[in-house]
């Protein structure tokens, strides 16, 4: 498993060695994978002044707190947000596939494997709650396709109709 340390050694720059790290090594391929992106577009890390400031965990699921130059907001916030979608589908203990688990009201994501025996009987949320409503419509985490689109019909990703009527009324 890819660890947080050699992630940093493999991005000095766009991940520093004093960058704060208060999560789980399973999500360190997660990270890695980010900043493979941004470094394998040209000028975008020199050009954006892009560096993480801190990897955390924050409800249960994996929060990137980058500093760059705003103008590249468009670029760089999909990759944050593909970042945390896959988070709440990788054991924040080993990056093997896992699903979000409740133990006394605290969320976190696991396997089976890392997970307690109470916490093994919950079963994963639906698909759709993978997603959240934006300004461009609802932002879904496609987890076979493993990429984010906006949906239009709310029903073909298996919503319920009075979550469909709950975005809807929260948008008028
Ligand atoms: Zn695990």
């Amino acid at each position: 498993m890819t660890t947080f340390d050699e992630i940093k050694s493999s991005f000095p720059s766009l991940f520093p060695e004093s960058a704060r790290v208060e999560c789980g090594e399973g999500w360190a391929g997660i990270v890695g994978r980010v900043l493979e992106r941004i470094a394998a577009t040209p000028g975008l890390a020199e050009m954006s002044h892009f560096r993480i400031l801190s990897v955390r965990q924050d409800l249960g699921f994996m929060k990137i707190d980058a500093g760059y130059d705003g103008i590249y907001e468009d670029s760089l916030r999909p990759l944050f947000l593909l970042a945390e979608f896959r988070s709440r589908v990788t054991c924040e203990e080993c990056g093997q596939p896992g699903h979000m688990r409740s133990t006394n009201g605290w969320k976190r994501c696991r396997c089976d494997e890392h997970s307690t025996p109470e916490e093994r009987e919950q079963p994963p949320r639906p698909a759709w709650t993978l997603g959240r409503d934006t300004i461009k419509g609802f932002l879904w985490y496609d987890q076979a396709a493993d990429e984010l689109r906006i949906v239009d019909d709310l029903a073909s990703i298996g919503m319920p109709t009075d979550f469909i009527h709950r975005i809807k009324k929260a948008r008028e």
